[in-house]
């Protein structure tokens, strides 16, 4: 049985004190126990900013990428090896600004991973400029006269760029999050988790408490994730009440169920014993 002790590395998070960051990481974690695999069996990997932190900060295999290339990264891995559990994970400003391309790209293929996004709304790490979900009008450095653009929706994005399972939750929920998590694993696909994330430094509007007066549970208004139509809907939900939970779920092939050359044995097990890498270990290692 995986125990939180064998998730835990030698560095202590050195995130800003009260930050969302810190929620996500413990629902991360969490949802690794609950699901009880074994940490040689993970590979998170991150892109650049606060949340790219993340792989330092959990005993399993992982990469702290480039800006915005988390989930090339992560695709290639899980195409490597289809057996390992597979997360990606990153900011707003990373994964839809930057990796916004690799973002749509990695939901139409449907490859089985799951990808948070730590959605800050704001520019964290590099102190507080405008990111893709800032709200219209914000004031930040790089706006300092209001935010003229429309944010984007990732919800509403997910849904229509073919994610098979698509969900918001909320760093101030870690046991939504740790189940909406352990969930989005579970599902076999693409599977998105926007998380809500008070960034306490720089986003002095959308805080901890802005969230959680708003967020409501998709379930207890009895929304049915089968239903592309309602989904959108509840994805345009913005203001007073904003949804949280599972918007969308359907279940079709995956990339790998249909890449012929490993939809039998994944290609770390083909190659094992053919291929001499250890001029590349030399290099890498
Ligand atoms: Fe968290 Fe914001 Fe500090 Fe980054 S800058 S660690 S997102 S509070």
């Amino acid at each position: 049985m995986v125990k939180m002790t064998d998730l835990n590395t030698i560095d202590k998070p050195n995130w800003c004190p009260g930050c969302g960051d810190f929620g996500i990481l413990v629902a991360l974690k969490g949802a690794i126990i609950e699901l009880n695999i074994e940490p040689e069996n993970v590979a998170i990997i991150s892109g650049i900013g606060c949340s790219g932190k993340v792989p330092h900060w959990v005993r399993t295999y992982g990469l702290h990428g480039i800006h915005g290339r988390a989930l090339p990264v992560a695709s290639a891995t899980k195409l490597s090896n289809h057996e390992l559990t597979v997360f990606a994970v990153g900011g707003d400003g990373d994964g839809y600004g930057i990796g916004m391309c690799h973002f749509i790209h990695a939901m139409r293929r449907n490859i089985n991973m799951t990808y948070i996004v730590h959605n800050n709304m704001i520019y964290g790490l590099t102190t507080g400029q405008t990111s893709p979900t800032s709200e219209k009008g914000m004031r930040t450095k790089s706006t300092p006269s209001g935010v003229i653009e429309v944010p984007v929706n990732p919800i509403a994005l997910a849904i229509s760029s073919g994610a098979t399972f698509v969900a918001r939750s909320f760093a101030g929920d870690v046991k939504h999050l740790q189940k909406t998590i352990v969930d989005a694993v579970k599902h076999r696909g693409f599977s998105l988790v926007d998380v809500f994330q008070q960034c306490v430094s720089y986003n002095h509007i959308n805080t901890y408490d802005w969230y959680k007066q708003r967020v409501y549970d998709l379930t207890t208004v009895g929304h049915d994730p089968a239903d592309k139509m309602k989904a959108f809907a509840r994805a345009q939900e913005w203001g007073d009440h904003i949804p949280i939970g599972v918007f969308y779920k359907v279940l079709t092939p995956t990339y790998e169920d249909e890449l012929p050359q490993i939809k039998d044995v994944p290609l770390v097990k083909q190659a094992i014993d053919k291929i001499d890498v250890s001029g590349l270990m030399d290099d890498f290692v």
